[in-house]
């Protein structure tokens, strides 16, 4: 566990001007300088120190979660999170405030039950995951068969499968870059939809996240038009391991689930955007990018609550600071990452002819957590540029860590267009013990570490914002990126 007198520490006292040593290039010429310049590295170090005295954006995230709450995609919550954003928006003196229409899927959890009825009676704490379909209102009785994942569904008979409840075993490792999601969100996407096809009736998976709670894990499941639909829960792991025990003793294991969950017509939420105007170039944009609805379980206080707010509060200090920077900065707060990037593919579409505008992109969606890494992708001569940006971060302890950059969920839609983006590491090894449970709230944040992301992006956006060359057009990004390890 960290202290946060340590985190402080670290924070005020690493920033002196010899520790920051940057790589800084002699005279700029005129309008194609490919570096910083000394004056410019001062602006962002300026920036950067402010951001640490600043708690705007966890005074943001306080009342997102206070007067918001819960704003899953096409709810009540999440339109009353639309206008949370145009309100703060407007209040902190952005410009160019408004809201982009975005059409999003409308589903519903309900309640849902599950009991152990054989060998041993029990309850067991579950809960819906995104997009399952309701039980017969009568539910769903059947023995479970325990799978540890998809590799090894694919590989069992049929028949013994048909009529039965498939229990997925697999279990998320920690890790400090969340790799471990990944992995195992494979059975949460389409475990259903796997099973279901194999004439299954239901599924029930241990919950992807890696902490010890009796709060399960709900997230997305993915449906294709052709999939057979099956009701799909998910259990706390306490009850997976309860679960796993009763299997364990060789006696066939009855489960019994209910769940109401309903599905309605699409709806309409919104894109929120805001713009900090560039001094010379303002048709030109840096985009802060973080995701303004939430699962339904908790208030979304890191996921992303926290994104939301620490791009909020950066691109408002460079509003503020002394000198603006050439470009735009413009904040974009997506609509429903969670259920299908929805906002995300709408602003790709609709901006796709202003792509040549944009030139650097960058989401905060991995909750406010230390800073440890910067990953870029710009192309090879733009890399002597973002080093100088790491190098104005590393007395925060943030070192660079390759060209590999993805843009994360949302903003990682731009990529394919050409744009290049940047990402900001963080130590995610905490983050997946609340991540889409009804523990995901606002105690769970530590205001210095929020001041700490804010110092980051500023510092990120002020600098790309101000490079006379831009950073051209991204490298094309490989087929897989690490996009799924981050929603
Ligand atoms: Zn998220």
């Amino acid at each position: 566990m960290r202290s946060r007198a340590g985190l402080l520490g670290i924070g005020l006292l690493a920033l002196s001007e010899a520790a920051c040593a940057p790589v800084a290039r002699a005279a700029p010429p005129a309008s194609t300088a490919l570096t910083f310049t000394d004056d410019q590295l001062a602006r962002a170090r300026e920036v950067r120190d402010r951001a640490l005295q600043d708690d705007t954006a966890y005074e943001l995230l306080r009342s997102l979660t206070s007067r918001v709450g819960p704003r899953l995609a096409g709810t009540p919550g999440d339109a009353a999170a639309v206008a949370w954003a145009l309100e703060q928006l407007r209040a902190l003196g952005f410009q160019n405030v408004r809201a982009e229409r975005v059409k999003v899927p409308s589903w519903r959890r309900g309640e849902c039950r599950v009991e152990l009825l054989s060998p041993w009676p029990q309850t067991c704490a579950a809960v819906a995951l995104g997009g399952s379909p309701a039980t017969p209102a009568a539910g769903i009785e059947a023995e479970v068969v325990p799978v540890t994942n998809l590799d090894e569904l694919a590989r069992i008979d049929s028949s013994r499968l048909a009529g039965r409840i498939v229990f997925f075993t697999g279990r998320m490792n920690r890790a400090t870059d969340g790799s471990g999601y990944g992995r195992a969100v494979t059975v949460r996407s389409r475990g259903a939809a796997e099973a279901g096809r194999r004439g299954a009736l239901a599924i029930v998976i241990r919950s992807v996240g890696t902490d010890r709670n009796r709060l399960p894990h709900t997230g997305a499941m993915r449906q294709d038009s052709s999939d057979t639909r099956i009701p799909a829960l998910a259990l706390s792991n306490p009850d997976a391991d309860m679960l796993e025990d009763q299997l364990a003793s060789g006696r066939p294991v009855r489960m019994r689930m209910t769940n109401t969950s309903s599905w309605a017509d699409s709806t309409w939420s919104a894109n929120v955007i805001g713009e900090i105007p560039g001094r010379e170039r303002p048709r030109e944009l840096v985009v802060l990018g973080a995701h303004l609805d939430s699962w339904d379980l908790g208030t979304g206080a890191h996921d992303d609550g926290a994104g939301v707010a620490i791009m909020t509060a950066a691109a408002r200090l460079i509003g503020e600071a002394k000198s603006r920077p050439k470009r735009t900065i413009r904040v974009v707060l997506f609509a429903n990452e969670e259920f299908g990037l929805s906002g995300a593919r709408a602003y790709a579409r609709e901006h796709a002819a202003e792509a040549g505008l944009h030139v650097l992109g960058m989401e905060s969606d991995l909750g406010a957590y230390l800073p440890l890494g910067l990953r870029s992708r710009v192309p090879a001569d733009r890399l002597p540029a973002i080093r100088q940006m790491q190098s104005v971060l590393a007395p925060l302890g943030v070192e660079y860590r390759g060209n590999d950059a993805s843009g994360d969920a949302d903003v990682g839609q731009l990529v394919p267009l050409g744009i290049p983006v940047c990402d900001l590491d963080t130590d995610a090894s905490e983050y997946f013990d609340l991540h889409h449970t009804a523990n995901d709230t606002f105690d769970k944040v530590d205001p210095l570490l929020v001041r700490k992301n804010v110092a980051c992006y500023a510092v990120l956006a002020w600098l790309a914002a101000d490079l006379p060359a831009g950073f051209g057009r991204a490298p094309a990004a490989p087929a897989t990126t690490a996009t799924p390890a981050r929603r």
